[in-house]
């Protein structure tokens, strides 16, 4: 496929739940995905089954498309949500759960992640007779599950068929007629988890959607795994069992929220511990570390644990500031950061500070921010970055699209620091990052920032070259 196409559509992150309740799902469903907002805040949207599937969609924050009148109306017990993230979404109709009504029954798909092959999918659909009303991603699926199912007639093996010919990362959460399921693909690339409440059982992209309504996880959703839920119960079934995984990296480090529980693990637990490694790696003569609020929180107090230098709030968050990142225009986004964070004058004037970020893509936010902290009085102002270089485009999910938009891509950490204006810079190695994640480095995936990608993505190099058709499922 032409990878000028696929980098203008990869530009997606989105949260998804399901619930199976012996009550009224819709709350439920409506205060997981608000603990959820983080993971998109473009639209959102509820599909509940109430003798036919029901849903509700809209464009922007989930508490200003749902009031009380709307969360009564709908009736049923069963239902999912999805939480939508993408620059390019216009029309409402695009949120999702996306409703595919055929004769076979009625599907509702949530989805988080992209899928590297829908385009030629859903041509081969197309010569089959199948219209597509939608153009997105989740109706290819939604199609190729119902011609499964028409041939097969069994809706878990249809749903194998269906997984083992779309590629890329993907957590689904879905509703066939009044029957809900979870859906992890087989390297683990997005988070899902399994939770139990008091009315019945949930499916959701983080363990934060699960505490909200105060259910206890039971365990992550495994890669390849497909869970369905009942007020009562759930069932797995295990259809793929891949060698290795490949879990985005970028999940722990900045997506998703430090109180979730990822595969096991602790995001904040994670971000403490990098930020613990980076003082190692790169330490600095200074008299206070810096957070840049909120995505260095955790870095910073682990890189002030791991240094021995005391943490300071030395900026200042605007919180009812719009994102800066999906600015349109770059001279946007430098005005913009200006008003996001503001430097505490009293706190960092006449002292060597240390600002520590989890990541550094354009080079804008921090630019700003040194110079901001440098007017402001400090003497000298040193750069921690809890994420390696981001050198290369993500495909699996994450608003990273093109080399040009990285400021590593073509420089030397040196020219980067020159650019910044900064006394010194220092970003966690490879290395590090791994050892903090406790993964080992062949279930990660790292292509935005080793260039090797967990799946075969022309002209992209694969990270198990070698032996690229052994992780083919
Ligand atoms: P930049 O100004 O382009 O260097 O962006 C870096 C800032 O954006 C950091 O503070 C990150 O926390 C945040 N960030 C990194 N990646 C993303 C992303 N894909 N979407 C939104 N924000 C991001």
């Amino acid at each position: 496929m032409n990878i000028q196409k696929l980098q203008h559509r990869f530009k997606e992150r989105c949260g998804v739940v399901a619930i199976a309740s012996k009550s009224k799902a819709s709350n439920y469903i409506y205060y997981s995905l608000r603990a959820l907002q983080h993971r998109g805040q473009e639209a959102a949207g509820i599909s509940v089954f109430n003798k036919k599937i029901e849903s509700h969609k809209g464009i922007g924050l989930v508490a200003n498309i749902f009031d009380d009148e709307k969360l009564k109306s709908m009736k049923g017990r069963n239902g999912i949500g999805h939480t939508y993230y993408s620059i390019k979404l216009s029309k409402p109709e695009n949120a999702q759960p996306t409703i595919i009504k055929t004769e076979a029954g009625e599907v509702a798909l949530a989805h988080n992640g992209i899928l590297i092959n829908a385009e030629k999918l859903r041509k081969r659909l197309k010569r089959k007779g199948h219209e597509f009303e939608l153009g997105c991603e989740e109706e290819v699926v939604g199609y190729l599950l119902i011609d499964h199912l028409n041939s097969s007639g069994d809706l878990i093996n249809a749903l194998k068929r269906t997984l083992n010919e779309i590629e890329g990362s993907y957590s689904f959460t879905m509703m066939f007629n009044n029957r809900i399921f979870g859906i992890r693909d087989p390297l683990g690339i997005k988070p899902l988890c399994l939770g139990k409440f008091a009315d019945g059982y949930i499916i959701a992209s983080e363990s934060v959607a699960l505490d909200v309504i105060g259910a206890k996880m039971i365990r992550d959703v495994a890669p390849g795994e497909v869970v369905e839920i009942t007020s009562k119960d759930y069932k797995s079934h295990q259809l793929f069992n891949l060698k290795h995984r490949a879990h985005c990296f970028f999940e722990y480090t900045y997506f998703a929220r430090g109180d979730s529980i990822i595969d096991e693990r602790c995001v904040y637990e994670i971000r403490k511990r990098v930020g613990w490694r980076l003082a190692k790696e790169h330490p600095a003569h200074a008299d206070i570390i810096i957070p840049v609020p909120d995505s260095g929180r955790a870095h910073a107090f682990g890189f002030s644990l791991g240094s021995g230098i005391p943490l300071a709030e030395g900026l200042m968050k605007n919180r009812y500031i719009a994102r800066t990142f999906i600015m349109p225009s770059q001279k946007l986004r430098e005005i913009t950061v200006r008003e996001k964070v503001n430097p505490i004058k009293c706190e960092v004037e006449d002292k060597r500070v240390v600002l520590v970020d989890d990541s550094i893509v354009r080079g804008t936010t921090m630019k700003r921010i040194v110079d901001m902290v440098r007017e402001a009085g400090a003497s000298e102002v040193h750069v921690r970055i809890g994420t390696p270089p981001l050198i290369s485009p993500c495909y699996l999910g994450i608003d990273m699209t093109t080399r040009d938009q990285f400021i590593a891509h073509d420089r030397t950490v040196e020219e980067i620091r020159e650019i910044l204006n900064a006394d010194s810079l220092g970003y966690i190695s490879i290395e590090g990052l791994v050892e903090a994640l406790q993964f080992s480095k062949d279930d990660l995936c790292l292509g935005c920032v080793t260039e090797k990608y967990p799946m075969d993505i022309p002209p992209e190099k694969h990270r198990f070259q070698h032996t690229l058709k052994e992780y083919r499922y």
